[in-house]
């Protein structure tokens, strides 16, 4: 396994630009993608239960969403442009969904 330090740009939170209302509208807001991931001696990666230290686990919202790029600098941007690159996304992702309905 590697160490979680070095997976913790695996953190994504959403994209404030293009679209904004619509783009962020796809998200269930599950909170998935804000646990720390770490890939297996195989390369999969996996997802722990280790939360961002500003998810709140129970409503699964970002306590700073409005300053996440400042405070956290291993928050990502989900936009449609990296979208198809971010393969780690939980499989139950609703952008993952967005990009290919077929799964
Ligand atoms: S995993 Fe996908 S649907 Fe769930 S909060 Fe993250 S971006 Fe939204």
């Amino acid at each position: 396994m590697l160490r979680l330090s070095r997976l913790r740009l695996f953190r994504v939170c959403l994209n404030e630009a293009t679209d904004t209302n619509n783009w962020e509208a796809i998200c269930r807001r599950c909170g998935e993608c804000c646990f720390e991931k770490k890939l297996d001696n195989k390369g999969t990666v996996l997802t722990t239960r280790v939360p961002c230290r500003f998810l709140d686990i129970h409503s699964r919202a970002c306590r700073v969403y409005p300053q996440r790029f400042q405070v956290e600098e291993d928050c990502i941007k989900l936009t449609p442009d990296n979208l198809p690159e971010l393969d780690w996304l939980p499989t139950s992702c609703a952008y993952r969904k967005y990009l290919d309905p077929a799964r």
